[in-house]
């Protein structure tokens, strides 16, 4: 089975794809972390990530590969065969990332590459256009969503545990800013596919989610 997670930033996507993953012995694919391992090189090396051409072509030629840690249950991310697992969470990532991941060169050089993990089966992919345009036929497609200042508290931990310091209204302007960008763009823009089932994660707890995904997963598995 395939499963799409999709969803603005910070709707609780990757912890929910990854329990999801673990329960059912699936591959687990963090799309995010391509796109940011991509803006962390493009600024590593000084490009301008709005110039298309250039990052397009950066995309192209970069081998970013995922690497799962059995034992911590993370996904490390390696830019030919350098470690950015940490780098990728930066702040700067954060602020740059919308704008190389709207690039259509990019998106074509990334979206066949998540494309043909799909094709192994038996994963667990998150990212903003799954459920549309990575695995459009995708047995289970779930669309998470919270409010704003959920998910801009939920980064906020996020970013304490790792030593940032950080303005909780700060936060809620940049994700803001994001799924904004992230919605317009013009290429494969963040959208709830027709057939995702929808889940308001803001007052649910994480065992609940995964619950009603594991259920999803259930239903689809008895139809067939
Ligand atoms: O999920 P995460 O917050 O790590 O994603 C970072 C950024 O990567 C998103 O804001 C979006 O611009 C881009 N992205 C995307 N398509 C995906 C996954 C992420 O455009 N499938």
């Amino acid at each position: 089975m395939r499963i799409a997670i999709d969803g603005p930033a910070g709707a609780g996507k990757s912890t929910i794809a990854r329990r999801v993953a673990a329960v059912l012995g699936y591959v687990y694919v963090d799309t995010g972390a391509m796109y940011r391992a991509l803006t962390a090189e493009v600024l590593r090396r000084s490009i301008e990530p709005e110039d298309a051409v250039a990052v397009s072509s950066l995309a192209k030629s970069l081998q970013i590969m995922l690497r799962h840690d059995n034992e911590t249950g993370q996904q490390g991310v390696l830019i030919d065969h350098r470690d950015v697992t940490e780098e990728i969470r930066e702040p700067v990532v954060n602020q740059n990332v919308s704008m190389v991941a709207s690039h259509e060169g990019v998106r074509t050089a990334i979206v066949a590459q998540q494309k043909s993990m799909a094709a192994q089966g038996n994963v667990v992919m998150d990212g903003r256009d799954i459920g549309t345009t990575v695995i459009p036929d995708a047995e289970v497609k779930v669309f998470l969503k919270a409010s704003v200042r959920e998910r801009a508290r939920r980064r906020s931990l996020d970013l304490i545990r790792r030593g940032y310091k950080v303005n909780l209204d700060e936060l809620e302007d940049e994700i803001r800013e994001r799924d904004f960008f992230d919605s317009t763009r013009r290429v494969s823009p963040l959208r709830k596919a027709d057939d995702a089932v929808e889940i308001d994660t803001t007052h649910v707890s994480v065992d609940e989610v995964v619950d009603m995904v594991l259920l999803l997963c259930q239903g689809r598995e008895a139809t067939h």
